[in-house]
């Protein structure tokens, strides 16, 4: 066992289980995903540190918790299709891409979208496809998603994205103010969305046509 793979452990034992975290398949990914290599190269030995950290361009890369609770709350078996808003460091898409079938990840920086691109390349996850657009119009041709999970702050779920939502489908976004929101989790049913909210948290907005403005 590498010294990263040991943080690793020590990172799920102490920040993922005994925080209640249960989905064995999601606590699995969480010990098998290198996140250090989701990093800039000054932050490295920060990666497993339980906080968000900064990943360049304004933007972060989630505290290890929150990505391991909004993967939980999607509910996954494995035959899932899925799309993420807010690609970042490509850290959640990883994760995700452990756990279903595809995933399709969308990021409004340019510049995280490739560094992301070349980081799912080296280690070989090709169940996931990037997309350098707003995320907030999702993709409607590759719609309807299973799931959709949103990983910037929304004022409101944005409703092309829950339009490509399945019936039955969940959806999971942190929701409310410029900079403090509440963790949402609704699920789509007869067309309708039951929504449950759960601890409050903190994102970088989501900025686009059905986000914030800028
Ligand atoms: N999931 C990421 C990870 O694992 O590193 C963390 C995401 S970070 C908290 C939020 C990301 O959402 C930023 O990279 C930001 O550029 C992106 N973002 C904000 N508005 C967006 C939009 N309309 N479409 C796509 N991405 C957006």
């Amino acid at each position: 066992m590498d010294r990263y793979e040991k943080l690793r452990e020590w990172m799920v034992e102490t920040q993922i289980i005994e925080r209640g975290i249960k989905d064995k398949a999601v606590i699995a990914a969480m010990k098998k995903v290198p996140r250090h290599l989701f990093l800039p190269e000054e932050l490295i030995d920060d990666a497993y540190d339980d906080r968000a950290l900064p990943i360049g361009y304004g933007q972060t890369i989630s505290q290890p918790y929150i990505v391991a609770l909004m993967t939980e709350l999607l509910e996954l078996k494995g035959d899932e299709k899925v799309l993420e808003i807010g690609t970042g460091s490509g850290y959640q898409a990883a994760i995700l891409a452990e756990l279903v079938k595809e995933v399709y990840t969308i990021e409004r920086v340019e510049a995280l979208a490739q560094k992301a691109k070349k980081i799912f390349e080296k280690l070989g996850y090709s169940n996931i496809k990037v997309y350098m657009k707003d995320g907030t119009e999702g993709i409607p041709e590759e719609a309807p998603f299973d799931r959709v999970i949103i990983t910037a702050a929304t004022p409101k779920l944005p409703d092309p994205l829950i339009s490509q939502l399945k019936e039955g489908g969940i959806i999971v976004a942190p929701v409310g103010e410029r900079y403090s929101q509440y963790l949402l989790k609704a699920i789509k049913k007869q067309g309708e969305l039951q929504e449950h909210y759960l601890i409050p948290v903190a994102f970088v907005p989501l900025i686009g046509k059905y986000g914030f403005d800028s």
